[in-house]
């Protein structure tokens, strides 16, 4: 491990939202950004990958997958493998995102088998934590954090092969934040207790042009993993612009 500096990341997750038409998005953050000094990445849905890679090929921002199966090839009707994605242009994989979790039912022990087969792939796993609203309610945060990255992240995980992405449940989507001493209790607990010191800690949940400023301005905050915003080259890229001015 060269770097012992958090790298700083604005990761773009489109989730199942994209056809063609939108790699025109892509098209223009990648003239918008030709050499961006911290690290921009675009997760399209997986038939994106290949056509997405082709539209940023020659800038400087980067793809990744959402999700990968923990096997390497086979019997895995509908799944996708690290190396599928590596092959189509992937040097990043989102992993243990709570949708995947809430909705296929995903568990810690899945999340860090994923991750491993990341690793395997040579791609570098992004993995998500957080609480939901009810959690929160019940003082439960940091227990339930703490619980998932003890699970998620196997022996073995350094700067250089895995992303933290701290992501309130009830913040995806819903156009609410956590203050930021909330932020900065989280992302404290994420520094203390994370594998490696230059991991880098995402937060994500309703980052948008209005409010990237004042989040990256928080302590202990490396970047963001953004959903909504990211659809859009002008909003995504105000929040990149953002990141690269704090
Ligand atoms: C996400 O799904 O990872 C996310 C952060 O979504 P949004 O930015 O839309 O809240």
């Amino acid at each position: 491990m060269s770097d012992r500096t958090p790298k700083r990341i604005a990761a773009g997750n489109w989730k199942m939202n994209g056809l063609s038409a939108e790699l025109a998005e892509a098209e223009a953050l990648a003239a918008a950004f030709p050499a961006p000094a911290a690290s921009v990445l675009l997760c399209p849905p997986a038939t994106l990958l290949a056509p997405m890679a082709q539209a940023l090929a020659g800038s400087a921002i980067g793809l990744g997958g959402q999700d990968c199966h923990a096997a390497e090839k086979g019997a895995h009707t509908g799944d996708i493998a690290a190396l599928m994605l590596a092959d189509a242009g992937a040097g990043h994989v989102i992993l243990g995102h709570s949708e995947r979790r809430a909705h296929h039912g995903e568990t810690d022990a899945q999340v860090a088998a994923k991750l491993r087969a990341a690793w395997a792939a040579g791609l570098t796993g992004i993995v998500c934590l957080g609480e939901t609203a009810a959690e929160r309610a019940a003082g439960r945060t940091l227990e339930v954090v703490g619980a998932q990255l003890a699970g998620s992240l196997p022996p073995g995980a350094t700067a250089a092969n895995t992303v933290i992405a701290y992501e309130p449940v009830w913040a995806i989507g819903s156009g609410q934040t956590p203050t930021p001493e909330e932020i900065v209790e989280v992302h404290a607990f994420l520094r203390q207790n994370a594998p490696d010191p230059a991991i880098s800690l995402l937060y994500g949940g309703s980052v948008n042009p209005g409010n990237a400023a004042q989040i990256f301005a928080i302590a202990g905050v490396d970047g963001a993993l953004v959903g909504g915003a990211s659809l859009k080259a002008v909003d995504f890229g105000a929040i990149v612009t953002a990141l690269l001015a704090a």
